[in-house]
């Protein structure tokens, strides 16, 4: 049709919806289906927090609030990032969205010019080119190995760096890969920022599911000038159940917050009233909630490593953060479509193609299930591996 514009025609749909709704369909006709391929968890979110919606609903919080969200709530984000990341952020430089997803939108948008160069380590997270071709921007695409645990090294962000460079995004616990960036490593990423003043979209999504030793940085923690450049972006999707909900949001330096604000005051205004008030419950009361989910996960995280591990034409790294496993399929000779496909069409187990992710060798499993079922799909699953 002529009249999409052509900023539309440079995306691409959305590949990990669209196995999950395939999926989804398979169910509806009755099919038994392995979901492995979600990218939420499974449990509901707590009632303490569905409590404090209703009854700000009940109170009449049915009308717009700011833009940039209630104050009490900008105010609690700005505590929670000085306390658990040690990051001093002024309520004024928080900007509340509509979801992580408009938060890392608007921030491309609010810092991309047409033809700027977006660095993005590859396997990333979906959504990450299309919003910058959306911006008008060229994503640069740096392909990590599973060697060094899918990060991006210092060298490689330096050999890509042109003076067309705005932006590298690093996104830590990583989606799909599962990694999670040291101190030291990001220290080392920012420092090579610090040449030409790069601007780092760091996507701390994941920040609560990280497991073991592992522990959780936040870049722009790591000193004075490594803050001006970030923009800390996080939510109540993953830690707390509220994928629904579409809460989360970016914290800046002054201008650059102010500068999400008008984006989003001229686009979608406030994130729904009444679930800015349960986000605000989810903030005071949710310790014990995350400290489970956590728990949970681990136990789901090693089960699915062990399995995999034991499957030998396929390699896997160990998972430290989120909740998926990138499963490196290189030896079955499949692209990760035509993979995919046939393990949901012959084998009724859904998984993500990693070509999604930009690596057409892998595909994601998640362990966003209960462990009946991981086992009954990784079974499946090793089932098609050993037929190829
Ligand atoms: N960033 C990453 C890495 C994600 O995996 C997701 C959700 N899949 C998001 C952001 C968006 O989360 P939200 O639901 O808050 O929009």
């Amino acid at each position: 049709m002529d009249s999409i514009s052509s900023r539309v025609d440079k995306v691409a749909p959305s590949l990990t919806l669209s196995v999950t709704n395939q999926a989804k369909a398979m169910k509806a006709r009755g099919e038994e289906v392995y979901g492995l391929a979600g990218g939420e968890p499974d449990q509901d979110t707590p009632d303490f927090i569905k409590q404090a919606a209703i009854e700000a609903l009940g109170e009449g919080k049915t009308k717009y609030t700011p833009a940039a969200g209630i104050p009490e709530l900008r105010e609690a984000i700005a505590n929670k990032l000085k306390t658990d990341n040690g990051i001093d952020y002024d309520p004024r430089q928080v900007v509340v969205n509509s979801g992580a997803k408009q938060s890392c939108y608007n921030a491309i948008l609010a810092v991309i010019e047409e033809g700027d160069e977006v660095i993005i380590p590859a396997p990333y997270w979906v959504s990450y080119p299309e919003m910058v071709r959306l911006a008008g921007g060229e994503p640069v695409i740096v392909e990590t190995t599973a060697e060094n645990d899918w990060k991006i090294t210092p060298e490689q962000f330096e050999e890509n760096m042109t003076g067309r460079t705005k932006m590298i995004i690093l996104n830590t616990p990583g989606n799909p890969t599962g990694s999670v960036y040291s101190a030291d490593e990001l220290r080392a990423l920012g420092d090579v920022a610090l040449y030409e003043d790069i601007i780092i979209l760091s996507d701390e999504i994941y920040e609560h599911l990280v497991y073991g030793e592992t522990k959780h940085t936040s870049i722009a923690s790591l000193g004075k000038d490594l803050y001006d450049l970030t923009i800390t972006i996080n939510g109540f999707s993953k830690a707390y159940s509220m994928t629904g909900w579409r809460i989360g949001y970016a914290a800046a330096p002054k201008p650059l917050a102010e500068a999400m604000s008008k984006i989003q005051g001229h686009t979608t205004s406030n994130a729904t009233t009444f679930a800015q008030y349960g986000a605000l419950a989810a903030l005071s009361g949710g310790a014990d909630f995350i400290k489970d989910l956590n728990a949970e996960y681990d136990v789901r995280r090693q089960f699915v490593h062990g399995r995999l591990s034991a499957i030998n034409n396929i390699k896997v790294v160990e998972p430290k953060g989120a909740f998926y496993c990138l499963v490196d399929t290189t030896d079955l000779g499949l692209t990760s479509v035509n993979l995919c496909d046939k393990l949901l069409t012959r084998y009724r187990v859904a998984a993500v193609p990693g070509i999604a992710f930009g690596n057409d060798n892998s595909i994601r499993i998640s362990y966003c299930t209960t462990l009946d079922v991981l086992n009954e799909g990784l079974s499946r699953f090793e089932e098609f591996c050993k037929a190829h």
